[in-house]
């Protein structure tokens, strides 16, 4: 069976009738066949979110029962999180209890920003007694979203919420890589009664469906999360249409660990910054800048960690799944090795690892690049795969130095009990979020999230995110005052 687009509320086929295969990473085999958007397709669906738009069902409907109809939404992605879950784990590899977490942040962000619709406020601005000047903010229009595939239910949401809380209507392309769990999500928006068009889900490819939505000269806003090479094509073809981007893009992110941390904390903050979702996150902590009088403890009892976990297909629910394909694995392959030719010494990992319950699967051990130079491929470009570059300092302005010296600024960490310190390097890092003896809060979907530098511009996340979402119109009234 085809999984079709949902288009103006309708379950379609491709305009050609085309259909790609989805892979199970777990396994290599063939989890299903999706409809792949065409141009034509892509046209539909931006017209079909405009007429939604259009009508008195979205376009006049009252914010306060908007909101109502995204609270449904997070209603229903808890009740059917443990099929949404499974469906997650298959398609993309990541551990059950994983995918149950990012079932559960999915639906946050539609209680969060469902909370939201009948909040979203303008000022008054003070001119004198025969003036009254107020802003509205109202929806920006039509919202393109593409997504790419390492949480493509938490993500998909994370665009979407926002954008229907605001009063927009969305065309959601999901990474043909891993499109199954956007499609339930327009599946269960229609049920909760989410009028037809407002939310339309088109997977495809890159070259033709990605293309043909940001290049859509009908859209008004696109919020891109994927590689920096591909977001800059996208921006560029928004910019032929003077449309805002929101530009969510990749990093490297450091935990910068000083010698006086909780070793135990760290430990675990560390390994779980980089190795989870097999360290395909935007915001993995995949550098650790550590003092060097900490340097032998910490990457001991993080070798130790590594070796031990267990790597094995999603749904057995293991510590760390595959990666997402066999061209990332090898990605992930060829920069170990520039790793090591650049002198990069291997403290644990450093090949795929074998077993019985693996079978076809695209798996890849954790791995410790120790002895990594600031200068090194590995130090500076994102692998995403579960591969941690460490680095060594001697003091605080060393350590920002490190910490500052990429092209990207998603997110950090500090490690350490000196409170003083930790501000000092937290107010001096070029990052979107910096973490204190922590790293992340859950899904934080309550935080501002993205990038400085290379790592994107615009935020998602929290209430921040619902400025993307809306635009500013100022009304001047003159009046005589009597
Ligand atoms: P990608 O850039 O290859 O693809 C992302 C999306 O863009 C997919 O839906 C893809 O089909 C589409 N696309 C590809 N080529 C296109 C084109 N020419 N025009 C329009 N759309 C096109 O990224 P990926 O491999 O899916 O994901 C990995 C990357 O995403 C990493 O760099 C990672 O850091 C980044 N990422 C960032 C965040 C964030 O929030 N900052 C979150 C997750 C992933």
């Amino acid at each position: 069976m085809v999984e079709g687009l949902i288009i103006d509320g309708q379950r379609v086929n491709a305009s050609d009738g085309q259909t790609f295969d989805v892979y199970d990473p777990s396994s290599g085999e063939v989890l299903a066949s999706v409809a792949k958007a065409t141009k034509a397709d892509i046209t539909r669906a931006v017209q079909s979110a405009h007429a939604a738009l259009a009508s008195k069902a979205w376009g006049g409907i009252l914010p306060a029962e908007r909101g109502r109809i995204m609270l449904r939404i997070a209603q229903a992605i808890r009740d059917r999180a443990e099929e949404l879950a499974t469906l997650e784990s298959r398609d993309t590899g990541k551990p059950l209890r994983q995918a149950r977490a990012d079932v559960q942040v999915a639906s946050r962000y539609f209680e969060f920003f469902g909370g939201a619709a009948d909040k979203i406020m303008g000022h008054t601005i003070p001119l004198g007694p025969e003036f009254l000047d107020y802003t509205v903010r109202e929806p920006i229009g039509v919202s393109a979203q593409i997504v790419p595939w390492n949480y493509p239910i938490q993500i998909g949401a994370r665009g979407v919420a926002p954008a229907l809380a605001a009063g927009c209507a969305v065309v959601l392309k999901p990474s043909s890589e891993a499109p199954m769990t956007a499609l339930r999500l327009g599946e269960i928006a229609l049920a909760c009664g989410l009028p037809p068009g407002v939310l339309n889900v088109v997977p495809g490819t890159g070259s033709e469906a990605g293309v043909a939505l940001a290049s859509d000269p009908d859209i008004n806003q696109l919020t891109f999360t994927g590689s920096v090479e591909v977001g800059i094509a996208v921006a560029k073809m928004a910019a032929d249409n003077v449309v805002p981007v929101v530009m969510e893009l990749g990093g490297k992110s450091p935990n910068v660990v000083f010698a006086d941390a909780d070793l135990d904390l760290t430990v675990q903050g560390v390994a779980n910054a980089i190795f989870q979702n097999a360290g395909q996150t935007c915001s993995a902590g995949s550098r650790l800048l550590v003092e060097r009088k900490a340097h032998d403890a910490l990457v001991e009892r993080l070798a130790a960690r590594a070796r031990a976990m267990r790597v094995g297909p999603g749904v057995s629910d293991p510590d760390m799944g595959p990666i997402i394909s066999k061209r990332q694995l090898e990605t992930i392959e060829r920069y170990v090795q520039i790793g090591k030719g650049e002198g990069a010494e291997i403290a644990a990992g450093g090949e795929r690892p074998s077993g019985a319950s693996l079978g076809r699967g695209f798996y890849y051990a954790p791995t410790l690049l120790d002895r990594v130079a600031p200068d090194m491929r590995v130090a500076q470009e994102e692998i995403f795969g579960p591969v941690l570059a460490i680095l060594t300092f001697d003091d605080l302005e060393e350590a920002v130095a490190l910490a500052n010296r990429s092209q990207y600024g998603l997110v950090a960490g500090v490690w350490t009990r000196d409170i003083n310190k930790a501000m000092a390097v937290s107010s001096r890092i070029k990052a979107g979020q910096v973490y204190i003896n922590t790293y992340g809060a859950g899904g934080g979907v309550e935080l501002p999230f993205g990038g400085y530098k290379k790592s994107g511009y615009g935020r998602e996340k929290g209430l921040e995110s619902l400025v993307s979402y809306t635009q500013v119109k100022n009304v001047c009234v003159k009046f005589v005052a009597v």
